[in-house]
């Protein structure tokens, strides 16, 4: 990778996979039991109901583990959320926040995706802070502003911004097996970069920013080669400990 930052690989399970699935975590950590990770960063983010569980089972291991979303709030009347000290308790460093599907689902708004990151830092973990334009938006030119907005929107203020994940995630790329051109995804990663730059400095550390959807083995290469690519954020292709392994060794 020609980029000065660590990647990280991150795969996110979404509402996929019960106890059976820790036989998939097996597999991974034999797989890379043998592989040199010493330039890379790995992640997954299962459901709030197995990271416990994955704790146990990587403990040891360079693979670390995640929430995929978390309340602003630390605790209280919040029937069926999950906090960031809750995920940081059962052995999370990381959560994903604002994802695209969780701003369509749940009407995510720019400041409550903020709110969540602000959390997430409070409780000691990294945020993944998603932002993306959809299909539309794309067509009629306004990629650019749109994920401007939302990084504007969406970013926790932090001394320690290396602390911040971005990744940037088409809607229209999440899960469709498209994927922008190797063009487009280099064009808005500088745009980000040059964003976060003037948020929080050109001195100093930088959050990552990862490039989700319809990563898979066969694309990897390419698109983590990509300059201000600093890792990929993975959905289907991270289930499989054979299709995830050959994300991680394409990093
Ligand atoms: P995908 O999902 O890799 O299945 O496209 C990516 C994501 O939503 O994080």
């Amino acid at each position: 990778m020609s980029n000065a930052l660590r990647p990280l690989i991150a795969g996110n399970w979404k509402m996929n996979g019960t106890g059976a699935a820790l036989s998939e975590v097996t597999k991974l950590r034999n797989h890379l039991s043998g592989a040199d990770l010493a330039d890379v960063d790995i992640l997954i983010a299962p459901p709030a109901t197995l990271v416990e569980r994955f704790f146990q089972a990587v403990k040891g291991t360079a693979i670390a583990v995640g929430g995929q979303d978390c309340h602003a709030s630390e605790q209280g009347a919040h029937t069926g959320d999950v906090s960031a000290q809750m995920l940081a308790d059962a052995g999370a460093t990381y959560v994903i926040v604002g994802h695209s599907e969780r701003r369509s689902d749940y009407s995510e708004t720019d400041s409550q995706v903020k709110a969540k990151a602000m959390a997430a830092l409070r409780a000691g973990l990294t945020p993944i802070v998603c932002v993306g334009e959809t299909e539309a938006e794309r067509e009629t030119g306004r990629a650019n502003q749109v994920v401007s907005e939302q990084l504007a929107g969406s970013l926790p203020e932090t001394e320690s911004p290396d602390r911040v994940v971005v990744a940037y995630e088409p809607v229209w790329a999440i899960g469709t097996g498209k994927t922008p051109t190797l063009a487009d995804i280099a064009a808005m990663h500088t745009h980000i970069r040059s964003k976060l730059t003037k948020r929080y400095g050109a001195a100093g550390p930088t959050p990552r920013i990862l490039y989700g959807g319809s990563v898979k083995p066969a694309n990897a290469g390419e698109i983590l080669a990509i300059e201000n690519v600093d890792g990929a954020l993975v959905g289907g292709a991270s289930l499989l400990a054979d299709d995830f392994f050959g994300i991680i060794s394409a990093a």
